[in-house]
């Protein structure tokens, strides 16, 4: 950002901290440090640095409005790539669901031109329905305009506009009038172009990008002129865009300026006021805004302590000035320079260079503002923090390119479903901030998170990646007063940690609670870590029946912990954890050399069960996962064939490919594999066909509802369909009562488990009571 000053008054100030420097020097006197310091800060640099963030405001208001176009419009190419047939009807159809017209209210119109030669103008003029859509009016007699015959024309081909008075004729040849030659240059170079369009008595801002086939862009001109579609343009009314951003933003003026590679282009919102002061504001991406304020005056005269240091503050002045003379201009000038330097800095330091949003720094300080405010007016404000789940994935199975325009589409999509009102900013990473003023027309802060978690589940498409990536976000919500900003930003971070806690893809709102379920969570976190090594694991067996004659075929090996603070913990609890902290690994080994060795142990006497032992996604994130299979069944020598591993649908959807080569792996040793939790995952049925397993087990959400809920029921017998296409077995989890028996035996599922038939037995019960009585010829002792 950069300050022209319209006056003398910034050397005075400059000059202070210069005479400052003099004064300490000469004379060292404290009084002299106290007027010229209480200067400095006066009235008049709060008043600029006002005029500073409110033009930073500006900006990133305006910033956001250009991402937005700049998403439609690459919407649009991407329409008309994957259609180059499309009608009208079908293009205004597709605009529709985007929603363009309503969303934008700046959109004047927007459609595909092409260029049309001489030899196929008959062809291109008679075609029976030229439609200017958007109105009804139907047909309308087709007209080169301007009249003429030339090599080739530039015609609209698909168009939707807001006002048929506006929209383009048929036969407007684009390309005959002054812009045509930047729509040929943006052809041969590949990048988007400028210009002012006057239809009417309109003047719009056209902004065209040009379509290749295949969607991208070749690499030499040749090339280019050779796979040219066409242009996907838009018209933009400036005015409405200048309206957003100036919105509470009184007597100031706004220029936008593009420097595009051809032309420059300026517009302006109206009359600079007078003796303003100009801020200039780098978008980097051609796009220059330029705000122009007035700095409004302090009140000095209102006390008698800012008159002693106005007077002061003369007295400094007249030193300045002669200062400033013998030091001569050269120097002013120069020290000109570096404040110029230093704004811009200031600019850049302020805002995250991805996504153009304000950063950290920027929203400390806008939430320490928005707590003042909201405490003088006696209003609830809040800060809601945002985090997209499970962000690495995308980084690492796309590559950070993707990673980074997930970023900046995702900034995009949060920033337009939010009033004007309300700041979003990128705290690092993939973690975003909004800060919601309580002033009126309040809107809920959970309504706010809902919609933020609404929009942002709608899926992404982006450049590097051929499939629309789905992702979802948890929120933080943290509402009120606080005594700073940190206070207010962690307890909303805080709430996020529940929210992901919680299973994600949700918001939380703050309460003081949370900070003690924050401080038990930590404790347990520091607990389990010598809990491996202090033995306080240990599994527990629950069995699986062939649902036909109802003998025991099986056990799954589910871990507990016995912690020393707070005795028996589940799984649900502490699984998370372990996965967090990534010492799953570790304990998801000992789980196998134990289950394993309990099994060989048992098959020793006589049995014949199968072990069932979960795997989570954490562990089959790393190759170390086939050799501890193979280590506990060689440690314990347990048959391989008895071995059945657990993977939920979820982890082996999170990196699909890599999931399939391990899970060969596993099963070229001989084990088994089954799908845990079948069915709340997101992923398709059709897709079980890539990944060799040969089990899934039915999640117990839908045994529990097939006795009340009929979608529940004819999905369990489509899984058993799927199933049986696929030669898999199936296992109904969570079994409860007979009734529930009797549906899964209609429909023929081959095992079950639950309740109803055992709960996880401690290996001592299990084998007293429900595994076959100690043949006297095998084993004499137990070994343990
Ligand atoms: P899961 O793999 O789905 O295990 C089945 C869970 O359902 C067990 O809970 C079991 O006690 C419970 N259950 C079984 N029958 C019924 C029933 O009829 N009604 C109800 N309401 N529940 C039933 P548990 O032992 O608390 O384990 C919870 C989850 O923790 C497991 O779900 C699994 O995802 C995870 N887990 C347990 N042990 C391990 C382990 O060693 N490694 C890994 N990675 N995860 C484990
Ligand atoms: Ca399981
Ligand atoms: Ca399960």
């Amino acid at each position: 950002m950069r300050f022209i000053p319209a006056g003398g008054g910034r050397l005075k100030r400059r000059g202070v901290w210069i005479v400052l420097t003099v004064l300490l020097v000469g004379a060292g006197t404290i009084g002299s440090l106290f007027a010229a310091d209480a200067v400095a800060h006066g009235d008049a640099q709060k008043s600029h640095r006002a005029f500073a963030s409110s033009a930073v405001g500006i900006a990133a208001t305006l910033k956001l409005d250009l991402q937005h176009e700049s998403d439609l419009i690459l919407g649009a190419r991407a329409f008309v790539v994957g259609n180059p047939d499309a009608s009208e009807a079908q293009f205004a159809q597709w605009a529709n669901t985007m929603g363009a017209l309503q969303r934008y209210p700046e959109l004047q119109g927007f459609g595909e031109s092409r260029i049309i030669t001489a030899s196929e103008l008959p062809a291109f003029a008679a075609k029976p329905v030229i439609e200017a859509v958007g109105a009804s009016v139907s047909s309308v007699p087709f007209q080169v305009i301007p009249a003429g015959s030339r090599p080739f024309y530039c015609f609209t081909v698909l168009g939707l506009s807001r006002n048929i008075k506006e929209s383009l004729p048929p036969g407007f040849d684009l390309c005959a009038g002054a812009e045509g030659k930047a729509l040929l240059a943006s052809r041969d170079s590949g990048r988007d172009a400028l210009e002012p369009l006057k239809v009417g008595n309109t003047t719009t801002l056209s902004l065209v990008l040009p379509v290749y086939q295949g969607g991208s862009m070749p690499t030499t001109v040749a090339a280019r002129r050779a796979a040219f579609v066409g242009w996907i343009g838009m018209s933009l009314v400036p005015d409405v865009i200048f309206d957003t951003a100036l919105s509470g933003h009184a007597n100031t003026a706004v220029a936008l300026r593009y420097g595009g590679t051809a032309s420059t282009v300026v517009l302006r919102s109206g009359p600079v006021p007078k003796g303003a002061q100009v801020a200039s504001i780098d978008l980097h991406d051609g796009w220059t805004v330029l705000a122009y304020g007035t700095i409004a005056g302090g009140g000095l005269f209102s006390e008698t302590d800012s008159l002693a240091l106005l007077l002061g503050g003369i007295t400094l002045t007249l030193l300045l000035g002669a200062f400033i003379y013998v030091l001569g201009s050269g120097r002013a000038r120069s020290m000109l320079l570096v404040d110029e330097r230093t704004d811009q800095l200031r600019f850049q330091a302020l805002h995250d260079s991805l996504t153009g949003l304000p950063n950290r720094a920027l929203i400390m300080d806008r939430i320490d503002q928005l707590l003042a405010r909201n405490r003088r007016n006696g209003t609830t404000g809040a800060a809601l923090y945002v985090d997209i789940d499970d962000f690495k994935n995308v980084n690492d199975s796309l590559g950070h390119e993707a990673g980074d325009q997930l970023l900046v589409a995702v900034a995009a999509r949060m920033a337009s479903t939010l009033r004007g009102a309300d700041t979003i900013g990128r705290m690092g990473g993939d973690e975003f901030v909004v800060l919601i003023d309580g002033g009126l027309p309040s809107v809920a802060p959970e309504l706010v998170a809902q919609r933020l978690l609404d929009v942002m589940g709608q899926p992404f498409e982006l450049h590097e990646s051929s499939m629309p990536l789905v992702v979802n976000a948890s929120i933080g919500i943290a509402l009120g007063d606080r005594l700073s900003g940190g206070e207010l930003l962690r307890d909303a971070d805080i709430a996020l940690y529940q929210a992901k806690a919680g299973g994600k893809n949700r918001y939380d709102v703050f309460h003081p609670e949370m900070h003690s379920e924050l401080g038990r969570r930590i404790g347990l976190e520091f607990d389990l870590r010598s809990a491996l090594a202090d033995e306080q694991f240990r599994l527990v067996y629950q069995p699986i029946y062939n649902l036909d004659d109802l003998s025991i075929v099986g056990v799954e090996a589910l871990l507990r912990w016995e912690s020393p603070t707070e005795g028996l913990i589940q799984p649900d609890e502490f699984i998370p954890i372990l996965e967090q902290t990534g010492q799953i690994r570790e304990v998801g080994s000992w789980v196998l050399h134990q289950a394993c060795r309990q099994m060989a142990t048992w098959h020793a006497r006589g049995d014949t069960l199968d072990v069932s032992v979960n795997v989570s996604g954490r562990q089959l994130d790393d190759d170390s996962i086939v050799g501890h299979i193979r280590d506990a069944l060689r440690v314990s020598g347990l048959d391989a064939t008895s071995l059945i591993i657990e993977v939920t649908e979820t982890a082996l959807m999170r990196d699909a490919n890599s999931a399939v080569g391990r899970l060969q792996a596993i099963k070229d040793i001989g084990v088994r594999i089954a799908v845990d939790d079948f069915g709340t995952g997101y992923s398709s049925l059709g897709y079980l066909r890539q990944f060799p397993v040969d089990c899934i087990k039915i999640d117990k959400s839908f045994t529990s509802a097939i006795g009340s809920s009929p979608e529940s029921k004819a999905l369990v017998r489509t899984f058993v369909q799927l199933g049986k296409d696929l030669g898999l077995k199936t296992l109904a989890e969570g079994v409860e009562t007979p009734e529930e028996m009797d549906v899964l035996r209609a429909d023929q599922v081959n095992e079950v488990q639950g309740f109803l038939f055992a709960r996880p037995l401690e290996p001592e019960i299990l084998e007293s009571r429900f595994l076959e009585p100690m043949r006297p010829t095998i084993g004499t002792t137990r070994p343990e």
